[in-house]
């Protein structure tokens, strides 16, 4: 990778951004600037529209079997290019390379499921009355939009891509500028892959950009994934221009151990799920409630997060304020009387000391009023709080404005199945740290950590890349006529 100034990518072609403003895109595991990432202008934008509008008359009348076939072919290219494309998401995003191959696994299996989708959304038929029948279909909506984070540089991209594509939609990605590498070769592939010049466009850009995706006239639908804060603006902005929009927000996702849980297993996976991609997921489990007598499964949990090794396999955060930003919430929380069993602070790795580590943090006697309970941290660090009882655990998950994902760890089906009933959260676990609902499940959370109707992935995203047709239709010239038909 070199030191190049990115462009973007519109109607098949990359080309510069008519923008002279520009920022630096800087590698996490060592501080090596890898390139530059244009802040486009709406010319930019209307440019990549335009070229959208023109592809959409051909592309959602191609019939869809047709058009899955790109998806079959982007499927062996994201094979055949796993480790590069691992690689680039390693380099620009900083998690482990380990992580990075598991990313582009998951976007090989977004795309499997793209690939079903003929099998899935056909219509239905009835006759509903004598000679008469009522029919469905799913329609295209036109030019879409998809904004996305930096914590899945190709992952997050692939949860929209396949299923709006695939289903007769022309898109508009509007990368992270943080992570803005993966989105261009994405593009190439989608080319390789015999996607037609139009279909599939990408905006580098930062808030002007999305702003100007919010307001115009010609994008139909607007998904984002990002922070709560950002989400609850495109989606205020995104609707009150009449468009359609999912808006998936941040997260605090709690782990709720009773003393019964197998305490290896346990372990195991609260470490795992904290110190994964650094914490830097929004179902990384970042609040432990520990109910009743669980000493002995935190001093295992102790045990694991200290395998987590920053710079082997533990990666960076983001960058140098996400690093000084979590170690603030670590400082105060010990200066609020909370205790520090393992402390990931003033973590650097020899060889990348101009890289943004943070270690392995676990911190137990936590307060629910403490701000390291409440907010979304991003960072390889757990809370743990102590509860008597499994209502308080479940009062201390339902005050959360958040809920993308709570799990249970238990050997008690009973306890695990109450928990599951009244935990306020749109993915849930038992004995498992990351509960993310395999393709063709679902992925969307409830409360602050989405706005708007069904979900991002699977089934559910159906419903927001098309809109249902109802035909009632009647040939013999015999039937009545009611008010009905
Ligand atoms: P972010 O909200 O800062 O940025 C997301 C996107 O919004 C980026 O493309 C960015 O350019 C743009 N943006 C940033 N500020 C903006 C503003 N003021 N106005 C308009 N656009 C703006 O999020 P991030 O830091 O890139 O990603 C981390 C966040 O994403 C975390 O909160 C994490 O929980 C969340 N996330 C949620 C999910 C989910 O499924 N719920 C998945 C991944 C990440």
């Amino acid at each position: 990778m070199d030191n190049k100034q990115l462009q973007n990518f519109i109607n098949g072609q990359f080309i510069d951004a008519a923008t002279s403003r520009y920022l630096n895109v800087v590698s996490p595991l060592n501080g090596k600037q890898l390139s530059k990432v244009p802040m486009s202008s709406s010319t930019d934008l209307n440019n990549a529209v335009n070229a959208a509008n023109a592809a959409f008359p051909k592309w959602s009348k191609t019939p869809i079997k047709e058009r899955v076939q790109v998806f079959f072919r982007y499927k062996f290219l994201l094979e055949k290019n796993l480790q590069e494309l691992a690689h680039m998401v390693h380099e620009e995003n900083g998690k482990t390379i380990d992580e990075a191959i598991a990313e582009i696994e998951k976007c090989i299996e977004l795309t499997e499921f793209a690939c079903s989708l003929p099998q899935l959304i056909t219509g239905e038929v009835l006759e509903v009355s004598k000679g008469v029948e009522c029919r469905t279909e799913h329609v295209p909506i036109g030019v879409v939009a998809s904004i996305v984070p930096f914590n899945f540089p190709s992952m997050v991209p692939n949860w929209t891509i396949p299923n709006a594509i695939a289903l007769g939609n022309c898109m508009i990605l509007k990368p992270s500028e943080k992570v803005p590498l993966s989105a261009g070769r994405i593009a190439e592939l989608l080319k390789e892959a015999g996607l037609p010049d139009g279909v599939f466009n990408v905006v580098h850009g930062d808030v002007e950009i999305v702003e100007a995706i919010c307001d115009h006239p010609d994008i139909e639908a607007v998904s984002f994934v990002g922070s709560t804060k950002v989400a609850k603006i495109v989606y205020q902005r995104a609707t009150h221009n009449y468009k359609r929009c999912i808006a998936l927000g941040g997260a605090k996702n709690h782990l709720m151990v009773m003393p019964d849980a197998i305490p290896g297993m346990t372990a195991q996976n609260v470490a795992a799920s904290m110190s994964g991609c650094a914490g830097q997921r929004c179902m990384a489990a970042s609040a432990m409630v520990a109910v009743g007598e669980v000493d002995h499964i935190i001093q295992k949990i102790v045990e694991e997060a200290q395998k987590f090794v920053p710079g082997k396999n533990l990666g960076a955060v983001i960058n140098k304020e996400s690093k000084e930003r979590i170690e603030k919430f670590i400082t105060e929380a010990e200066q609020q009387g909370a205790k520090i069993l393992v402390d990931g602070r003033n973590t650097t790795v020899d060889g990348s000391e101009n890289g943004t580590y943070v270690g392995p943090t676990v911190i137990d006697h936590v307060k629910p009023e403490m701000a390291v309970a409440k907010e979304e941290i991003f960072g390889p660090v757990i809370s743990i709080m102590r509860t008597k009882t499994v209502d308080e655990a479940i009062a201390i998950e339902n005050s959360n404005p958040y809920g993308n994902a709570a799990s249970v760890f238990t050997q008690n089906g009973g306890v695990a199945r109450y928990i599951m009933d009244r935990a306020s959260a749109g993915m849930i676990g038992v004995n498992v740290g990351v509960p993310v609902p395999r393709e063709p499940f679902s992925f969307g959370g409830w409360n602050e950590s989405k706005f708007g109707v069904g979900d991002i992935t699977g089934k559910s995203s159906i419903g927001f890349w098309t809109k249902l047709k109802k035909s009632t239709i009647k040939w013999n010239p015999e039937a009545g006529v009611n008010w009905m038909s």
